[in-house]
């Protein structure tokens, strides 16, 4: 069966309902859940083997920064042509350019900051999940799907900004109508809202979405 790798990234995991939403619509795929947990990989596993492709291209470092500053949720997932449906999904890269149906067009946070990663072709689809079962425990008899409808449940009635806040402030950013220190500020207090986290456990990520927004 062919199986890929879907991660909520950061945003998707500070932004609670937004990213209960991503995990839920593709529980709807009808996808199996061969592996679901939370985990915060280290710096290099990311800089140097998942988005080693991306090494020297203008986003990677920040890139790489915002995916190491809070821990990740972590599927595998498996289907028949499973990886084109959850592309199909998740919609383009940049949010202001994804479908508005599509997980990225709607709850992406803006830009970059896109909320879910997942394999864009069945090579990558193989690659990557290989690569991550080097750093996963995958338990016999274990029920992920449950554990991931638990994680579900858990955050799909937290308090939802709607993105279309968090693209104002990145539009008005990148026209040069807001300071990045108010931007930052305001991103900081949006999250905030929006999360169970304390300050300080995510303290770097409004520089790193205002860095985002700003590469364009
Ligand atoms: P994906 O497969 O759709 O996630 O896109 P890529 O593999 O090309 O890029 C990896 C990630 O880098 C994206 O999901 C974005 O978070 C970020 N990224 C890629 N291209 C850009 C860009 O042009 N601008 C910004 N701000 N971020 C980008």
């Amino acid at each position: 069966m062919e199986e890929m790798l879907i991660l909520l990234k950061p945003d998707g995991i500070v932004r609670r309902y937004s990213g209960a939403r991503a995990l839920k619509s593709i529980l709807d795929l009808g996808v199996k859940v061969n592996f679901f947990g939370i985990i915060k990989p280290e710096k290099e596993f990311l800089s140097d083997r998942h988005y080693a492709e991306h090494k020297g291209k203008f986003f990677y470092e920040n890139l790489v920064n915002f995916m190491s500053s809070t821990e990740l949720a972590v599927l595998i997932a498996g289907g028949e042509n499973i990886t084109q449906k959850v592309r199909d999904l998740l919609g383009k890269t940049m949010c202001e350019k994804a479908d508005p149906a599509s997980i990225r067009g709607r709850y992406g946070t803006t830009k970059g900051i896109n909320l879910v990663h997942a394999s864009d072709s069945p090579e990558t689809a193989e690659r990557e999940v290989r690569l991550w079962k080097e750093i996963i425990n995958i338990e016999d008899g274990r029920d992920y799907e449950n554990e991931m409808l638990a994680y579900i449940k858990k955050y799909e009635n937290f308090p939802m900004i709607d993105s279309v806040r968090y693209r104002e402030i990145s539009r008005d950013l990148s026209d040069k109508k807001m300071e990045r220190t108010e931007a930052e500020g305001l991103i900081k207090e949006l999250l905030l809202k929006e999360s169970d986290f304390k300050e300080e456990k995510i303290k770097s990520l409004p520089g790193l979405i205002t860095e985002n927004i700003l590469l364009g």
